[in-house]
């Protein structure tokens, strides 16, 4: 099973607001790595794939939301390298089905509904019990891609190589901070934009999630400890919400510098280190590395949900 794809292109930004902070502006798009395995859910299931492959399991079984990115990303992935998925939805079954779940049945994932009492039971070994007996042997792979082979795949999301004194990315359960801030040189540092509200509380996850993983037997040893940071002022309001002013600046951001933003994670990036960037909160000087996490097959819902955003 290879499973490589292209690596992804990095783009320089041409901003005023850039040029005027003395900063260099990066994107690495890991949207366009692949038409629908993209963004850092592929990075998070890469391991998880080949650990079903070694251990013969045929099937996938995850966990999401009607419009979560990784029920596509899961369902598109087992279709391409040969597993069959089976998806736990979060709440009852909605028909017609959303963009999201109509792509993942496209690609031959079964999908399951849990009430939302059942639901958030999903890490328990009782509710894995009853999956497996409902199911028969199954590949579980937790929400989002969160476990250990998730942070082990997320390392090679910037590649160590490349010498950018900021990267900066969206965060939910910070899988992706923790694999990005394990793979940093010495002088590095990464920059989490929690999409929650009160996303203060990543940061004991973030410790533990660094110190299970180096106590893994999948870590090798790293040279420099991860260096990084919280910046919970960007939410807008908690998870998935969004208004005006940031579709506006998420528009005009795709207008000016020809990047799709998706209103769940990048745009509440990408809009608070364009803020950041006009309170002299970066040193001049300093080059930084935006990671486009994906996501993008999200907004079909998000406009369909919100039709009168689709308008501006
Ligand atoms: C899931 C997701 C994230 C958050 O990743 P975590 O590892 O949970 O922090 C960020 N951006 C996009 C587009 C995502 O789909």
């Amino acid at each position: 099973m290879s499973l490589t794809f292209l690596p992804p292109p990095i783009q320089q930004i041409n901003s005023k607001i850039a040029r005027h902070a003395g900063v260099d502006l990066y994107v690495l798009r890991l949207d366009l790595m692949h038409p629908w395995v993209n963004g850092n859910k592929w990075f998070k299931l890469k391991y998880n794939l080949l650990e079903a492959k070694e251990k013969n399991f045929t099937t996938l079984l995850t966990f999401g939301g009607a419009y979560s990115n990784h029920i596509y990303a899961t369902a598109a992935a087992g279709n391409l390298f040969g597993f069959r998925t089976i998806g736990v939805i979060r709440g009852e079954e909605r028909l017609p089905l959303n963009p999201t779940l109509s792509f993942a049945v496209q690609q031959g994932m079964q999908l399951v509904y849990l009430n939302r009492e059942m639901y958030r039971q999903r890490n328990t070994p009782a509710l894995k019990e009853y999956l497996q007996q409902r199911f028969g042997e199954v590949f579980i792979i937790p929400e989002g891609g969160s476990n250990l082979n998730g942070v082990r795949g997320c390392i090679e999301i910037v590649g160590s190589a490349i010498a950018f004194d900021r990267i900066c990315v969206a965060c939910g359960t910070a899988t992706t901070l923790a694999g990005i801030a394990l793979s940093l040189n010495a002088g590095q540092r990464a920059i989490a934009f929690p999409v929650l509200k009160n996303g203060a509380f990543l940061a004991q996850e973030i410790e533990s999630l660094l110190t299970n993983y180096l106590a893994s037997d999948l870590s090798t040893p790293h040279s420099s400890p991860a260096s990084w940071e919280l910046v919970c002022d960007y939410h807008f309001g908690g998870y998935a919400k969004v208004n005006d002013e940031l579709l506006m600046f998420s528009q005009q951001f795709t207008q000016e510098h020809g990047v799709p933003l998706d209103y769940v994670y990048t745009a509440k990036m990408f809009y608070g280190v364009m803020d950041l960037l006009q309170q002299g909160f970066f040193c001049r000087g300093d080059s930084l590395l935006l990671v486009h996490t994906g996501g993008l097959q999200g907004n079909a819902g998000i406009e369909e949900r919100f039709q009168r955003f689709a308008k501006i």
